[in-house]
């Protein structure tokens, strides 16, 4: 099939500041065996995308970034069975490129998307949404009423995970870094809220647990965090360190779970959890029904022209932003 087609990607020639960002003209050709091209309608905006710029998730340069997108399939390659041409779709994982206004794709981390989801919904919960349902349902199921600790509650993920655990039963505490942000976290499911600019989070946990302190923590911080979550977490409690906004968590001796009364540490991705495709189909229409449902509002509290990519990771970097943000090519 020939089916050459000019596109524009934001790229990376080399890592660095948002000045890396280029806007480059591109040719694509037809999808591969088991790949789809899509055309882009919206992209999701994600922290992810400012560590593969600064380096901290070292890649090949130059490289396309981005890791959410939805569109429509513009041509399938052979063996593509799930997929047809004209169908709306969306994915949040795979290899990086989603930051462009067109691409070829593997077809195995692509859903169709529900008639009640438009493009720019479906960019703005694919990549935070899935993290909450993994987070929430899969790595350990949460339990009604119990309490856990959300770091970075009025952000992208958080503001959908933390109404998704209220939903569940949970009684979240959010951490944000602005009473700005502690009105949004209140607003969406968080039942306490701990304001990081002028309050100790490990005695506030304390104090809001009668001195117990919570089964799990949720922190996506990552360096700035760390030891105080480990020190939120009660006796064999479960640390869920999944970001790094703050920089990378320094190594970990594992006497530190130990002092703290047998814990226990995993740092998952989104990738192992929807590399399987009947768990992304299975976890992708839950997420399609709790927000189709109402049960979680999502925020697209940001837009900017695809274009404009490097003044939308410089306010998601200087915690300017709350909720989603896309890119419209
Ligand atoms: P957010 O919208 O949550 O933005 C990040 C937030 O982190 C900021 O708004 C800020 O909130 C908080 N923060 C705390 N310290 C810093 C700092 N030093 N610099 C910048 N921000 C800081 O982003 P996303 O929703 O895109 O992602 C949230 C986190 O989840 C990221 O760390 C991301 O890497 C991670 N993630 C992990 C996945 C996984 O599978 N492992 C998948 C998806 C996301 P405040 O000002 O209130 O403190």
């Amino acid at each position: 099939m020939e089916h050459n087609k000019t596109i524009h990607a934001i790229r990376i020639h080399k890592h660095g500041g948002p000045e890396v960002l280029t806007w480059d003209e591109l040719t694509v050709g037809a999808p591969g065996p088991g790949e789809v091209q899509i055309e882009h309608k919206a992209i999701g905006l994600n922290f992810i995308e400012i560590y593969q710029r600064d380096g901290l998730y070292a890649m090949p340069l130059p490289t396309s970034l981005g890791s959410e997108a939805a569109g429509v399939v513009l041509a399938v390659g052979d063996g593509v069975k799930h997929l047809a041409v004209g169908n709306r779709v969306a994915y949040a994982s795979g290899p990086a490129g989603a930051y462009s206004t067109a691409r070829n794709m593997p077809a195995n981390h692509v859903v169709k998307l529900p008639d009640h989801v438009s493009f720019e919904l479906a960019a703005s919960i694919m990549l935070k949404g899935l993290t909450a349902q993994y987070l929430l349902r899969r790595i350990r199921p949460v339990q009604k009423g119990e309490t856990v600790l959300f770091h970075a509650a009025a952000g992208g993920v958080g503001q959908i995970a933390c109404q998704w655990a209220n939903y569940l039963g949970v009684r979240v505490i959010g951490t944000v870094s602005t009473d700005e942000k502690a009105t949004i976290a209140r607003a969406h499911g968080c039942a306490e809220v701990i304001v990081t600019s002028r309050e100790n989070v490990v005695e506030r946990v304390k104090a809001l647990t009668d001195g117990k302190g919570v089964p799990v923590v949720y922190d996506s911080v990552g360096k700035a965090t760390f030891t105080d979550s480990l020190d939120c977490l009660k006796p064999r409690g479960l640390m869920v360190s999944f970001g790094n906004a703050s920089g990378a968590v320094d190594p970990v001796p594992l006497t530190m779970l130990a002092q703290r009364g047998s814990l226990m540490l995993t740092r998952p991705t989104l990738a192992s959890f929807t590399a399987d495709r009947a768990e992304l189909e299975e976890s992708a229409a839950e997420l399609f029904e709790m927000v189709g449902s109402g049960k979680i509002k999502i925020n697209i509290n940001q837009r900017f022209a695809l274009k404009d990519a490097a003044q939308a990771q410089t306010k998601l970097a200087a915690r300017q932003t709350t909720g989603s943000t896309v890119l419209i090519p």
